[in-house]
């Protein structure tokens, strides 16, 4: 089985400072549908786990979240990619639960429940966090630059992503080609 798991927020959609708290606020990164389209026709399972802190702060509801989550993947759907499931944790950082990223404990649920072995998979990220929690459940990890981190950040992460792309789509191209 071929997986990866994906962050949302600075990889497959734009990054906000202040949360994606709506539908309006939700915009696909360019090439992003393009490039899940892709991973789904070359055989990859797509998960994607995701700290939505904005749910435990009050600043969007559970509803509103799931609202977003149903938009997300009917656009997928239209443009020929798939999802396999989508995996949010919506607490606080304060709360200390074990699966906000950088924990490793969204990953592992998944990965029970999907039957999957998450030393199989890649982790698509666009946070030191991302590349943590990945590396955390034995992942292979990839930082992209459409997000969070910039090139010079990214080239200091520690512990170092398996490889820095410029965006989900140049992140695909890596690993469809390192894994034919
Ligand atoms: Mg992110
Ligand atoms: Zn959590």
């Amino acid at each position: 089985m071929r997986v990866v798991f994906l962050d949302r927020d600075g990889v497959i959609n734009r990054n906000r400072e202040d949360y994606v708290k709506s539908v309006e606020e939700f915009e696909f990164l360019p090439g992003a549908l393009e490039a899940l389209k892709r991973l789904t026709e070359a055989g990859w399972d797509v998960v994607v786990i995701s700290n939505q802190a904005g749910v435990g702060k009050g600043l969007m509801t559970e509803a509103t979240l799931e609202e977003i989550d149903r938009l997300m993947l009917s656009k997928i759907s239209e443009a020929g990619g798939s999802i396999a499931a989508t995996y949010y944790c919506a607490h606080r950082q304060e709360e200390n639960c074990g699966c906000r990223k950088p924990a490793p404990g969204l990953i592992l649920r998944a990965s029970r429940e999907l039957g999957l072995d998450p030393k199989d998979a890649v982790l698509v990220g666009d946070s030191a966090r991302d590349v943590l929690a990945g590396q955390s459940a034995g992942c292979r990890t990839v930082v992209v630059l459409s997000g969070q981190v910039s090139a010079a950040e990214a080239a200091l992460l520690d512990p170092a992503p398996d490889f820095i792309a410029a965006d989900l789509g140049e992140a695909v191209d890596w690993i469809i080609s390192d894994n034919e």
